[in-house]
């Protein structure tokens, strides 16, 4: 049984492709089978249509970066206090303590706001974060996060079906991960074909201490008993990173907010994929990324809300918002949804499923809000 569904307009994201006007999309057990316009394609249709009225669609958006352990610290956390103080606040919330209330609230909002997958890091609760998004009916790559000095005696990534997802593993950061242990986390995600995340650059105490400066974070982390043995490469973050063999075509690069042009160039030729959280670095108060420079660059980008520790809610749309209000210079409608749709389909390892519409994906749609469409000129998105 097949089924036409008509919108005024459709961004198929398809690279190049324009927005198309009175658009239609036949849908058969759940794949796209036809996508044209309603005069092309309803004459010779048979079957149910559907009438989404006026609205532009677009592919069913993937956040690229979230904690969703962590929904139940939404509007708990300090704002624009930096990291270090961010941080200590975090250490003193009960990090560990999920709410499934609060997670269920999580899922429906992500649904509603046209989030049809998450890339998202789970620190203790990776199976039944895993189990909890599969039974929510959104698609996932689980990041188990390794941190501390340990690399554990199996592996990573533990056993785990699931229908919607699978999980991976991520590096928590250069400066709370030993090197050994990021190397052997990064091994297992290539040895399996899986992408692998970082935080890589997101503030200044992280550079200080690459640099083998005095910084505040890492007197807080070595009082905890952490990373007592840590020598300090003397390099930036993302050089240090390259030389580890972190960055690769499977590494997605979250943050890259304190970057020069020389480590623009080195993720680049890495061929990595970069996330950036504007509005995370904002909540915290570490400043914002060079997205004109990152856009020109040619890298992938892709966008990501972060926790709810550190952003107010999980809306990528607003996300693109406010990227798009706050970016400098030209940031075309096509850029911007491809951060939120193809881009990151194609990190996440689901371009055969996600990402565009065209024959052969998931009918997963989302429609695209005002609140985005009256940003651009209406030849772009209308
Ligand atoms: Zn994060």
């Amino acid at each position: 049984m097949s089924e036409l569904f008509r919108a005024a307009k459709a961004a198929t994201m398809i690279p190049g492709a324009p927005v198309i006007n009175d658009a239609a999309i036949i849908v058969s057990q759940g794949i796209i089978q036809k996508v044209g316009t309603y005069s092309d394609l309803a004459s010779a249709f048979s079957g149910t249509t559907t009438d989404l009225g006026d609205v532009c669609i677009a592919p069913g958006l993937i956040n690229a970066h979230s904690h969703l352990e962590l929904a139940h610290l939404r509007g708990k956390c300090p704002v624009g206090q930096g990291f270090v103080a961010w941080v200590e606040d975090l250490l003193q919330q009960p990090i560990f303590d999920l709410d499934e209330g609060e997670l269920d609230r999580a899922f429906h909002e992500l649904k509603r706001t046209g989030t049809v997958m998450v890339g998202d890091i789970a620190t203790r609760f990776a199976k039944h974060m895993a189990g909890a998004l599969d039974a929510s009916g959104l698609s996932f790559v689980v990041f188990v996060e390794a941190i501390g000095e340990t690399i554990p005696k199996k592996k990573f990534i533990p056993k785990g079906e699931f229908d919607n997802g699978i999980l991976s593993v991520a590096g928590h950061s250069l400066y709370t991960t030993h090197v050994d242990v990021l190397r052997a986390a990064k091994g297992e995600a290539l040895q399996k074909g899986l992408p692998f995340s970082l935080h890589l650059s997101e503030h200044d105490d992280e550079v200080a201490i690459m640099a083998g400066e005095p910084s505040a974070f890492l007197d807080l982390l070595q009082g905890r008993g952490r990373l007592l043995d840590f020598a300090a490469p003397k390099k930036r973050p993302v050089q240090q990173a390259a030389e580890l063999g972190l960055l690769d075509e499977s590494t997605l690069a979250v943050h890259c907010v304190k970057v020069t042009d020389e480590d623009i160039e080195t993720v680049r030729q890495s061929g990595a994929t970069v996330c950036l959280c504007p509005r995370s670095n904002e909540f915290i108060g570490v400043g914002r990324a060079p997205w004109e420079k990152w856009l020109a660059s040619g890298v992938d980008l892709c966008l990501g809300t972060d926790s709810l520790a550190s952003n107010h809610d999980l809306d990528l749309f607003n996300e693109g918002v406010y990227l798009k209000q706050n970016f400098t210079g030209d940031l075309s409608f096509e850029a911007l949804l491809a951060m939120l749709t193809r881009n990151p389909a194609k990190i996440m390892g689901v371009a055969d499923k996600f990402g565009t519409l065209e024959p052969g994906k998931l009918a997963a749609f989302s429609t695209v809000p005002d609140k985005i469409l009256e940003l651009f000129t209406l030849s772009e998105a209308k």
